[in-house]
Parts: structure tokens; sequence; C-alpha cells
């Protein structure tokens, strides 16, 4: 086959990945979802910054990167805003766990023996894990892949988080649509954010306890948990480099390249 540089699958043809997984590439897959981000980021923020993340390791490591898995489980109250908000569009659990179940039992029938989850939303986590569980157990007795799964936030260092947030840290989970997504998207893509469109409220003061259904009231008007205000392609870059380099190393060190 041609040489390439291609890394995501979806762009491959067959030929050339059957040779390419010969080698026992690492085979990565973004996980992402489709809810709002406020007015000044598009619903596709989370499968954007998974899949995009999951390209740059991809290069440092030579893995493969997978199909990115577009749809989560449903954005929640206290930390996505809550999938009533029209743009939004959450799926059940079963159907997130039974997605990570096939995509673990198809590559280890392709033959790949190391896989990792890249997750970009904050709501799908335990339901990755879940399918993954669900799937070495289906494949009891065959030969069983190693898999890694993470969130890319976790890999944001302590030194990163005290530049980058000097009034104080708010939490991962009230990021949504705030300083480090919006800055990540203007370090990837910046044509897709509209910093004029920001609009700068108050972080969500959410009680520590979900109502279902929910209260709308509790959501800010922005449907962000926390103002983009500060956010900069600077910044963006900062955090881009922290994650990618802590995913590569992450991987390197446990999958032994
Ligand atoms: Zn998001
Ligand atoms: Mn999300």
């Amino acid at each position: 086959p041609p040489m390439t540089h291609e890394r995501n699958i979806t762009r491959l043809d067959a030929f050339t990945y059957r040779k390419i997984i010969q080698d026992d590439p690492v085979m990565l897959i973004p996980v992402g979802a489709i809810e709002q981000h406020g007015p000044h980021m598009p619903l596709g923020v989370d499968m954007m910054l998974s899949t995009k993340m999951a390209e740059l390791v991809a290069e440092n490591i030579n893995a493969l990167v997978g199909p990115t898995i577009t749809t989560g489980y449903k954005s929640q109250q206290r930390s996505g805003g809550g999938n009533h908000i029209i743009g939004s569009f959450g799926f059940d659990a079963a159907t997130v766990i039974g997605i990570c179940r096939t995509f673990v039992r198809e590559f280890a029938r392709h033959g790949l023996k190391r896989i990792a989850f890249i997750n970009g939303h904050y709501e799908n986590y335990q339901f990755i894990y879940e399918g993954v569980d669900l799937a070495l157990r289906d494949l009891r007795g065959q030969s069983i892949p190693d898999v890694m799964l993470l969130s890319y936030w976790d890999f944001v260092t302590e030194e990163v988080i005290s530049g980058l947030y000097p009034d104080g840290f708010p939490g991962w989970d009230v990021e949504h649509g705030g300083v480090m997504e919006t800055s990540l998207m203007l370090e990837y893509f910046p044509d897709l954010v509209h910093m004029d469109r920001v609009m700068d409220l108050p972080a969500a003061a959410l009680p520590p306890y979900d109502l279902l259904p929910v209260d709308p009231t509790l959501t800010p008007e922005s449907g962000c948990l926390s103002s983009a205000k500060a956010a900069s392609a600077e910044k963006g870059a900062i955090l881009a480099d922290s994650i990618v380099s802590g995913i590569t190393d992450a991987i390197r060190g446990r999958f032994t390249m």
C-alpha cells in the first residue's frame, strides 16, 4: 500500500488499514457529545476536541484513530447545563454502553491489542467504563485487548491550572462552555468560536443534589456553567500542550512503546 501519514481510519482504505494493524498500533477512540455550549460555540465541541487531541497524540505514538463516537450520554444540569436545553442531544446510558462495548469487540476481532478511549464529555465516563468491562467479559477465553480510558481534562497539570485560574479554579464540572473548553476551541477551531457572543454571567450556583425533572431556572441563561470571558488562544495553546503531552506520556508508558 502507499505510504501514508493519515492516522484516522475513517480516511484510510481497507487494504492500507489491514497492513498498518499488522504492526499492532494502539487504537485511539475519541468520545464526545452533541450539546449546547452557549451562544459562542457549536454543538460539537466535545467530539471535536476529543478527535483533535486523539489525532495529535496518534502522531506522537504512531497510533491510529478510530471513528469518533460523536454522541454521548445526556447532558446533566450540574456538569453540562442539562439535556432539557434544545440543542443538547443525548443517548440513554444503555446506548453509550452498547456502542463502546461493540467498538471494543470489533477492534478485538480486527486483532487490535491495545485500545485507548479519549473522552471529551464529562457525563460519558462511567458508561464507557461499563461498555469496556462488558466487552472484556464477552471476549473471555479469546485474546483480550488492553484498554485505557481517560478524560482529557485530567491531564491538565496543577501548574497550568494555577496559572490559568488566578482567581481560583471552579472545577471541571462547571467548566462547561467556560474558559477551558473555549480556550481549547480557540486553539484548534478558531473559526467556530465567537467571543463577541460570550454571555459573561456569574458561575452557576447549583445545589449539591440533582432534581428530576430538572428545575430549568438553576442553569444560567447562557447554558454555560461559568463565563468564557477570560478565554484566549494563548490559554488554549498552554492547555493543549499540557493535555496532548500528558496523554502521550501516559499511553506510551502504559503500553510500553
Ligand atoms: Zn463540552
Ligand atoms: Mn460535555
